[in-house]
């Protein structure tokens, strides 16, 4: 299969991985949003989070746990950005599922990109249907 992060976990192209353990790695991002910013991602190929089977969902939120805590401890910083796409209009570029770990500092000038916006009148209580009756 033609994936760069297939090919990162099976080293057939270089990366620089701080983490490995039977399930997962985590790499350096090589353009990253800050300093330290890492991609954890799962060794077997699920294109997104979706895709993810629940036992290596719940084995997901302990590596992340493990991994912010690295950060933090090895950077000093203040905070962690955890950010996950799903999709293309989300801004999934690789079609591997992989979780962003950033690191924040006081003042770091970093956007995100939460732009909060309105709801019209009943709108959200809407969507809150739609969303509550799919669960
Ligand atoms: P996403 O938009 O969530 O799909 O993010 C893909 C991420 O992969 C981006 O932050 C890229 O900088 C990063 N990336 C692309 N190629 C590589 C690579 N060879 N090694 C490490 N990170 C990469
Ligand atoms: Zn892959």
């Amino acid at each position: 299969m033609d994936c760069i992060f297939c090919k990162i976990i099976n080293g057939s192209i270089p990366s620089a991985k701080v983490y490995e353990d039977g399930d997962f790695v985590a790499v350096m991002d090589i353009n990253p949003v800050s300093k330290g910013h890492l991609l954890v991602l799962p060794k077997k190929h699920y294109v997104n989070m979706m895709d993810m089977d629940e036992e290596i969902l719940k084995k997901t939120g302990i590596v992340l746990k493990k991994l912010c805590g690295a950060i933090t401890k090895a950077l000093g910083v203040s905070g962690v950005n955890l950010i996950q796409n799903n999709g293309i209009d989300a801004g999934q570029i690789i079609f591997h599922s992989h979780f962003h770990l950033i690191p924040r500092r006081p003042n770091d000038g970093i956007k995100i990109g939460m732009e909060h916006r309105k709801y019209e009148e009943g709108e959200m209580e809407e969507y809150a249907n739609k969303i509550k009756n799919a669960v």
